[in-house]
C-alpha cells in the first residue's frame, strides 16, 4: 500500500490497485459477475481447467484465458494498466498525458483509448446498426477485431447522426440512410441552417431530431454555407451540444472516420455526467467485443 505525502489512501479506487494480481482479480469480477467461466466462443458453460492454466470448452474445444475475447484483452495492456489508464480516461486526461503519466508509449495508449471507445459504443442500444454496418466497418470494425491504423480519411459514406435532446439525457442516433449530399441538398434547396465547429458540421432540427451532425473532415468547409443563422442546438444555453462543444474543440485532430466514437462518447459521458463513470467503463471493457453471428446473445 502506498501513502501519498498528504496521508490519503484511497482504498476503494479500483483505477489504484496495488498489484497485477488484485487488478486481475478486480477485471474478472466484472468480466464474469461471479457466475462460472464460460466459453466466449459458444458460450457453453462447461470448462475445464488445463495444466498450464488456460482454460478449454468441453462443448467446442475452445481453448482460451479468462479475458479471451474480450474488450480487456485487446491491445496488449496489463491489468493494472488498464485500471490506470481508465481512470485517467474517466478524467478527461489527454492520451498525451496518459502516456507520459503511465510510462507507456503514445501509440499504446491511443490503440487501449481507441479500445475503450469501442468498449462504450458497444454497450450502447444502437451497437449493432453501428457496428456491423457501413459506420462500423469504416472506423475500423470487423466483426470483433479492432483494426489500429490511424488513417484520417473515412472510407466510404461518411455517416450522418441524428442528435435527440432530452432535459436529462441525450441520444445519439445513426440516421440509416441519411447522407451527407441529403444534408446539403435540405441546405441548399430548402433552406436547413447549417453551422461548423472545426470540421464538425451540424444542422436546424430535423424531423425528430434536434440536429443532425457529421464530421465532414478536411471537406468540411465546404459544406456551411449559410453560416449566419443560429441551428437550434446553438440557440440553447445548457444541454449535450453545450457539454460537447468544448470538448469537441479538444479534440482537434478527430478524423471522419472515428467521429462515430468520439460522439458515442460524448453521448455516454453526458447522460452520465452524474455518475463514476470508471466502474461502468471498467465493465465496458470487460464484456466480450461482440461478433455478428453472437449479437443476439448481447
Ligand atoms: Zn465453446
Amino acid at each position: 500500500m502506498t501513502v501519498s505525502p498528504a496521508g490519503a489512501v484511497k482504498h476503494d479506487d479500483p483505477g489504484l490497485a496495488r498489484c497485477e494480481a488484485a487488478a486481475r482479480r478486480l477485471l474478472l469480477s466484472h468480466a464474469y459477475k461471479g457466475r462460472k467461466r464460460f466459453c466466449p466462443r459458444c458460450r457453453g458453460g462447461k470448462v475445464y481447467a488445463l495444466a498450464d492454466g488456460r482454460l478449454r470448452c468441453a462443448a467446442c474445444r475452445y481453448t482460451f484465458h479468462e479475458l479471451t475475447g474480450r474488450f480487456v484483452n485487446v491491445g496488449g495492456l496489463s491489468c493494472r494498466d488498464w485500471l490506470r489508464l481508465t481512470r485517467l480516461f474517466a478524467a478527461e486526461a489527454t492520451a498525451s498525458h496518459m502516456a507520459e503519466e503511465l510510462g507507456l508509449a503514445y501509440n499504446t495508449v491511443y490503440r487501449a483509448v481507441t479500445v475503450i471507445r469501442f468498449a462504450i459504443v458497444a454497450s450502447a442500444p444502437d451497437a449493432a446498426q453501428i457496428l456491423f454496418g457501413e459506420t462500423g466497418r469504416a472506423m475500423g470494425y470487423d466483426d470483433g477485431r479492432i483494426a489500429m491504423s490511424r488513417g484520417t480519411d473515412a472510407e466510404g459514406q461518411i455517416p450522418v447522426f441524428g442528435i435527440i435532446e432530452r432535459p436529462d439525457w441525450t441520444f445519439v442516433d445513426l440516421v440509416p440512410d441519411m447522407r451527407v449530399e441529403h444534408v446539403v441538398h435540405f441546405n441548399l434547396n430548402f433552406s436547413l441552417k447549417v453551422a461548423r465547429l472545426g470540421k464538425v458540421v451540424y444542422t436546424d432540427r430535423y424531423q425528430h431530431y434536434d440536429a443532425l451532425m457529421f464530421c465532414g473532415g478536411d471537406d468540411s468547409r465546404r459544406y456551411a454555407d449559410i453560416l449566419d443563422r443560429t441551428p437550434f442546438l446553438d440557440s440553447r444555453t445548457g444541454g449535450f451540444w453545450r457539454f460537447a462543444q468544448s470538448r469537441l474543440r479538444r479534440y482537434n485532430g478527430v478524423s471522419a472516420r472515428r467521429f462515430p466514437l468520439y460522439l458515442k462518447e460524448l453521448e455516454f459521458r453526458y447522460n452520465h455526467r452524474k455518475d463514476d463513470i470508471l466502474p461502468i467503463l471498467l465493465a465496458y471493457l470487460c464484456n466480450l467485443v461482440p461478433k455478428r453471428e453472437q449479437s443476439d446473445l448481447f
